[in-house]
């Protein structure tokens, strides 16, 4: 099992697809090994994919293609 934290962004580009979660517990769920937690507040986001995403981080002035916006905080997780 693989766990990782994504990577909270303060601003969204107006180019960036926002998938806006507003419920708990995760928005995808699979049957691999590797889970994405929220970077706020820890939060199940992605559960048990296959495989792992590209590796983060975003760079300053970098705009990532999608965020999850977290059911429970709100946060702006940035999907590598
Ligand atoms: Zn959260």
């Amino acid at each position: 099992m693989s766990i990782h934290k994504l990577q909270v962004i303060e601003t969204v580009d107006p180019n960036t697809r926002v998938i806006d979660f507003d419920g708990l517990g995760p928005l995808m769920r699979g049957t691999g090994s590797v889970s994405y937690l929220c970077g706020a507040c820890g939060d199940v986001l992605i559960e048990k994919i296959l495989r792992e995403l590209h590796p983060l981080p975003v760079q300053p002035g970098q705009v990532p293609p999608t965020v999850i916006r977290c059911g429970k905080c709100r946060a702006n997780n940035a999907i590598p």
